[in-house]
């Protein structure tokens, strides 16, 4: 049995961590380690999936559900424009391994990566 994610924990309430918005499958949270003005993460509720590459295979009714709920984040926190980065690997980058998109807005940098 494998521990749960820092984000299903999230969810779960077991750690602190303010959801910000949900709809019945995804749910945001603001990363705590902010890289751009806003800073969102948008996560599906279930964990099975580790990278955006096994969601884009196993649902990917869910992969564009999660799209359109970073652009409605970007309207309500920003205007609008967002940079979606989804960090696939540890050579890239990823560090938990549920999957999870960048919602990158507020006025970007070139420097604005995660
Ligand atoms: P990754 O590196 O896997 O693409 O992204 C993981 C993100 O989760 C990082 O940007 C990191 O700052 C964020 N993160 C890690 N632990 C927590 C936490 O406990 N709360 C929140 N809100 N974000 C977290």
């Amino acid at each position: 049995m494998t521990e749960p994610s820092i984000f299903t924990r999230i969810l779960n309430g077991d750690v602190p961590g303010e959801i910000i918005a949900s709809t019945g499958k995804l749910f945001a949270i603001r990363d705590i380690s902010p890289q751009a003005p806003v800073h969102l993460l948008v996560i599906p509720k279930t964990e099975q999936y580790r990278d955006v590459t096994e969601l884009a295979a196993g649902d990917p009714e869910l992969l564009a559900e999660l799209i359109a709920f970073a652009g409605e984040l970007a309207g309500d926190h920003a205007d609008g424009d967002f940079r979606l980065v989804f960090n696939t690997g540890a050579n890239a980058g990823q560090t938990v391994f549920h999957v999870h998109a960048h919602v990158l807005a507020g006025g970007l940098t070139e420097t604005s990566l995660v």
